[in-house]
């Protein structure tokens, strides 16, 4: 049996690798399993559940959930609470397999924030399995993934959440909510998948969207340059990749497609 830590809040000692800040401010815990608002037969996936900040209340809730953990020692910890209806999985959500559970997954978590952007991109490929996904994120990450073509913060994370996802950031938590405190602010952010998603092939979509990105300072002909010219599309690629809507991006990567595939 894994020997315990002494700790900061009584029993585990967190582990910065694992990027665990454990949630402590019962108000704000409280909003979030309201935004979550489970349904008994929801099938719900905790991705991170700690020491169960979130996971106990979600368990009130709903008849079963599943929850995946890293740490064993956090493991040993929720296992001594002898839930019935909690289903922990150890291991690492970023290759865990999503075809484990019963489709339609509705995914919650207060994300570890070193690997919050890996996790979402794995869960975009999963999304037909997914209802809806309610995270905690570093707040600068949410405004990232929200942000609107024109900004500054635009960029690879905002065009590919927003391809395949409606993405709200729902309300902002300070540091003061976790043990140990993170340096910045959180937020939670609610995603849904986009019902008519228009990207055809998701591997091309990101190439592109990543090699656009790759130089913000330079036009997209010149990031662009050994993938597409003008006369394959009809996006001026006098622009830089920022001024580009998300429709312009699926436009690119469907030009390029057809190149590819001749
Ligand atoms: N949900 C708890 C809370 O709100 O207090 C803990 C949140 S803490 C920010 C992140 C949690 O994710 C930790 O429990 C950490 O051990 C776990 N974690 C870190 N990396 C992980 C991974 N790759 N797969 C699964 N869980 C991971």
């Amino acid at each position: 049996m894994p020997k315990q830590q002494s700790t900061t809040s009584g029993k585990h000692k967190a582990r910065k690798r694992f990027g665990q800040n454990f949630l402590t401010d019962q108000k704000i815990i409280d909003q979030i399993v309201a935004t979550i608002a489970p349904k008994r037969d929801d099938n719900l996936l905790e991705i991170g559940p700690g020491q169960g900040a979130m996971t106990f209340p979600l368990l009130d809730r709903v008849d079963e959930l599943n929850v995946i953990e890293i740490d064993r020692d956090l493991i040993e910890i929720l296992n001594s609470h002898e839930k019935p209806n909690l289903v922990i999985h150890q291991g690492d959500a970023l290759n865990f397999d999503l075809d484990l559970f019963n489709p339609p997954i509705r995914v919650v978590g207060n994300l570890p924030y070193n690997i919050s952007s890996p996790i979402l991109f794995h869960l975009l490929e999963h999304r037909d399995k997914v209802i809806d996904m309610t995270f905690m994120l570093q707040k600068e990450v949410v405004e990232r993934m929200s942000a609107d073509h024109g900004s500054k913060i635009y960029g690879r994370l905002s065009v590919m959440m927003q391809a395949f996802f409606d993405v709200e950031l729902i309300f902002v938590v300070p540091p003061e909510s976790f043990d140990p405190a993170p340096k910045v602010d959180s937020a939670i952010v609610y995603l849904t998948p986009l019902k008519s998603c228009k990207v055809t092939n998701i591997e091309l979509f990101e190439k592109i969207v990543k090699a656009s990105f790759a130089h913000r300072r330079k036009t997209l002909r010149n990031c662009l340059k050994l993938l597409l010219t003008q006369e394959q599309t009809s996006i001026d690629l006098s622009q830089r990749a920022e001024m580009l809507d998300i429709d312009n991006f699926i436009t690119l990567a469907q030009d390029y497609e057809k190149q590819y595939s001749n």
